[in-house]
C-alpha cells in the first residue's frame, strides 16, 4: 500500500478528499476550522514534496444543486490565511470542462479548491460515472477525510478505482486509524473503556464489541438507568429507554462471560428538576427519590471509576456521566477527565472520542493532556462498533 511517506509526488497532481464541512455563521466566518487545521500536515508535505494539490469536499447540507450559502469559495481566504498567505486557486465546479482546464493547468507548488461535492446528487449517489470525472482531474488519490469514511460516496470511496496503484491515506487518516488500532488491535492492558452519554440505544452495537477486548467497561451518563431499571433499581424520572431493558442484561450476562469488569455508578447526584437551579441529593443509584432523575455520578462513584482509570494502561473515552453542561452536573465528568489526564501521565495511552466528550475535554481545558482525540464522530463509531468503513477500505483493497 502506498503512504504520503512513500508516494513519489514530483511533478503530480494529487487529488485529496478533506473533510472541510466547517461550521459558517450567517456572515459566512468560519466558527470553528479544527477539521481545516487538521488536513494541513497532508497538504503541507505534498507540497513539500513537489506536487500540486486540489482538495475536494462537501460543505453542509445543499439540497437541489448549487447555492452559493454552501460554496467552497467561503473557505479560500481562511484557507490561504492558514497556509502562510499562500495563493488558493477556486475552481468554479467540481467537474466539467473549465475546472479539467485549471486542474490541467495546476503548476508544482500550486492548490486548486473544487467547487463543493454536494452540488451534485451523484456525489452522494456514490455515481461511478461522476467519480471517474473527478479522478480525470488528478495522478493520485489521498483520503484524508475521516469524517466521511463510513460512507461509500463517490469522493470517498467509489474514485478508488481509478487509482489502483496511486491512492493512499492522508495523514490525518493515517493517525486516526493508528490510534483507534493501537487501542482496538493492541491495546496494553488492563484496558478500560468508558461509555457515557444520554442513551443505550446509540451505544449498544458499541458496547458489544468492546466486551471482546476491555478487561473494565464504565457505563456513566443516563445510559447507567436503563441498566439500573433492568436489575430492579428504582430509578425516578431518570432517563431510561424500556425497550433496551432485555439487552441491558444480556450485556450483563455477555460480560460476565467474557470476564469483563463492569462498572456502574454506585452512587447519584439526583436533581428535582433538569435545570442549574435544581435541588440536589446524593443518593444510592438504586434508590432515586420518585420525581427526581439522577443527573451525575456520586462521590463514590467518582472514587471507584477514577481508581479503575487509574490503573488503566489504555483508556477509550466516548460520552459525558453526567449532565457536564450544567456547571452542577459537570463534577463527575470533570473528574473522569482528571482520573484520564493522571493515567496519561504515568504513561496510559488515552483516546477520547465523540462530539460531547471532545466537547467536555475543550471545555475542561485539557485537551492537550490526553493521547488522542478523535474528531470524526459517525466514522469513529463505526470504527470502534467492528464494522468496515468503506472509505477506508477502499485505499487498503
Ligand atoms: P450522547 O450524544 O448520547 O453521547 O449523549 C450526550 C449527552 O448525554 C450530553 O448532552 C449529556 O448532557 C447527556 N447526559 C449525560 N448524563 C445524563 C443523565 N444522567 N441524564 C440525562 N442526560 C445525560
Amino acid at each position: 500500500m502506498q503512504t504520503i511517506e512513500t508516494y513519489n509526488f514530483s511533478g503530480k497532481k494529487a487529488l485529496i478528499r478533506v473533510d472541510f464541512n466547517v461550521p459558517l455563521n450567517e456572515q459566512f466566518e468560519i466558527t470553528d476550522d479544527t477539521r481545516m487545521t487538521a488536513a494541513l500536515p497532508t497538504i503541507k508535505t505534498i507540497l513539500e514534496k513537489g506536487g500540486a494539490v486540489i482538495l475536494m469536499s462537501h460543505l453542509g447540507r445543499p439540497k437541489k444543486g448549487p447555492e452559493d450559502k454552501f460554496s467552497m469559495r467561503h473557505l479560500v481566504p481562511h484557507l490561504s490565511k492558514i497556509l502562510g498567505g499562500k495563493a488558493i486557486k477556486m475552481a468554479p465546479d467540481c467537474i466539467g470542462e473549465a475546472t479539467k482546464a485549471m486542474a490541467s493547468a495546476l503548476k508544482t507548488g500550486e492548490i486548486l479548491v473544487l467547487e463543493n461535492l454536494r452540488f451534485h446528487p451523484e456525489e452522494e449517489g456514490g455515481d461511478e460515472a461522476f467519480a471517474g470525472q473527478l479522478a480525470e482531474l488528478g495522478d493520485c488519490w489521498v483520503n484524508d477525510a475521516f469524517g466521511t469514511a463510513h460512507r461509500a460516496h463517490a469522493s470517498t470511496a467509489v474514485i478508488a478505482k481509478f487509482f489502483p496503484n496511486d491512492k493512499m491515506f492522508g495523514l490525518l487518516v493515517a493517525s486516526e486509524i493508528a490510534s483507534l488500532d493501537k487501542v482496538l488491535k493492541a491495546p496494553q492492558r488492563p484496558f478500560t473503556a468508558i461509555m457515557g452519554g444520554s442513551k443505550v440505544s446509540s451505544k449498544i452495537t458499541i458496547i458489544e464489541n468492546l466486551l471482546n477486548s476491555v478487561d473494565h467497561l464504565i457505563i456513566g451518563g443516563g445510559m447507567t438507568y436503563t441498566f439500573v431499571k433492568a436489575q430492579g433499581g428504582k430509578i425516578g424520572s431518570s432517563i431510561c429507554e424500556d425497550d433496551y431493558l432485555e439487552l441491558a442484561k444480556n450485556i450483563l450476562v455477555k460480560a460476565k462471560e467474557k470476564g469483563v469488569q463492569l462498572h456502574f455508578a454506585v452512587d447519584v447526584v439526583e436533581a428535582d428538576a433538569f435545570a442549574e437551579t435544581a435541588n440536589t441529593k446524593v443518593v444510592s443509584s438504586f434508590a432515586i427519590d420518585d420525581n427526581w432523575s439522577g443527573l451525575d455520578v456520586g462521590p463514590e462513584t467518582i472514587k471507584i471509576f477514577s481508581k479503575v482509570i487509574g490503573d488503566s494502561k489504555t483508556i477509550l473515552w466516548n460520552g459525558p456521566v453526567g449532565v457536564f453542561e450544567m456547571e452542577k452536573f459537570a463534577v463527575g465528568t470533570r473528574a473522569i477527565g482528571d482520573a484520564i489526564v493522571k493515567a496519561t501521565a504515568n504513561g496510559a495511552f488515552s483516546l477520547v472520542g465523540g462530539g460531547d466528550s471532545v466537547a467536555a475535554v475543550n471545555q475542561f481545558g485539557i485537551a492537550d493532556k490526553v493521547s488522542y482525540i478523535s474528531t470524526a464522530g459517525g466514522a469513529m463509531l463505526e470504527y470502534l462498533e467492528g464494522r468496515v468503513l468503506p472509505g477506508i477500505a477502499a485505499v487498503q483493497e
